[in-house]
């Protein structure tokens, strides 16, 4: 029986905030960073080294590593694309690295221009700079539950390429949904095959969003697969660079809320993590879809039952 205790990386101040140009401040990133970690959320994608002109928004991830007070029992992690960014997050004190590499050929030349080999390659440079270190990698392998230019992906791609990541030495693999295309049957057939080819050598997660609603039947779908690790992002901030109208990662407010009603320990105070979202809202100055931040948590104001 696989355990109750699930683990949320929040993904929000790097996935959810990158397309978010010059309207959040060092410091209400720093405050954000904090703020989910005192709410209970023990690992957290704090920002990315990547390039400052492809990705503005993130040009202050060395500042963000900087301002935070750390607590104990948090992992406070970096998107990185290659070993010279790998170097930088790692002296900037990231405690982990997420690599992020897709399955389709199509995705992965528009997104990083490089065929899914050559990324493979560049997985082996960041793990090699991150060995030296003992810096454990997480690699989120996008499109893994359709293309939005090559539609379906055979679940052996997905297994072949989740293979190659483990035996690159990559610690877990985060199967992600970037455009919203996974439905409950998907996970139910991909999980099970990924986990049969790599076992226990590496962490097996799923990182959804609810572009299409689905996000939280997919949690679920997870769940009962016995996938215990799931990226979310506060408030469902996010979205998607090459799927027009695509909502953000589901919300960690309510995959917390899900969660506690289902009798799985997140460790996560789930009035803290809806103050949080509250204040990166206000912070942004915008609405965020994430109905248990606008409706609460179900048992608010009344017995929990
Ligand atoms: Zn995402």
């Amino acid at each position: 029986m696989p355990s109750n205790k699930v683990v949320i990386r929040d993904v929000g101040p790097r996935d959810g905030l990158q397309n978010v140009e010059g309207t959040v401040s060092t410091a209400d990133k720093v405050a954000m960073v904090e703020a989910l970690a005192h709410a209970g959320v023990s690992r957290i994608e704090v920002g990315s080294f990547v390039s400052p002109k492809a990705v503005p928004a993130m040009a202050d991830s060395p500042e963000v590593f900087a301002g935070i007070t750390r607590m104990d029992g948090v992992r406070y992690e970096a998107l990185v694309v290659n070993a010279a960014g790998a170097q930088r997050a790692i002296d900037a004190g990231a405690d982990e690295l997420c690599i992020a590499i897709a399955v389709s050929e199509t995705f992965s030349q528009r997104n990083v221009r490089k065929t899914v080999a050559e990324a493979l390659e560049e997985v082996a440079a960041i793990v090699a700079v991150a060995s030296r270190t003992n810096t454990p990698c997480s690699a989120g392998v996008s499109s893994v539950f359709g293309c939005v230019f090559e539609g379906k992906i055979e679940p052996s791609a997905v297994v072949s390429l989740s293979r190659s990541l483990v035996d690159l030495g990559v610690g877990e693999i985060m199967l992600a949904d970037t455009t919203g295309m996974a439905a409950p049957r998907d996970v139910h057939v991909v999980v099970p095959q990924v986990l049969a080819e790599i076992g226990s050598s590496a962490t097996l997660g799923l990182h959804f969003h609810n572009t299409r609603g689905l996000a939280i039947a997919n949690v679920m779908a997870g769940l009962s697969e016995g996938i215990r690790n799931f990226d979310t992002s506060l408030g469902g901030l996010g979205g998607c660079p090459f799927a027009p109208g695509a909502t953000g990662n589901v919300a960690t407010e309510e995959v917390a809320h899900l969660l506690a009603l289902e009798g799985y320990d997140s460790g996560i105070d789930l009035n803290l993590l809806i103050s949080a979202a509250a204040q990166i809202e206000t912070a942004l100055g915008a609405t965020l879809p994430s109905q248990v931040l606008r409706a609460g948590a179900r048992w608010r104001g009344h017995e929990a039952w």
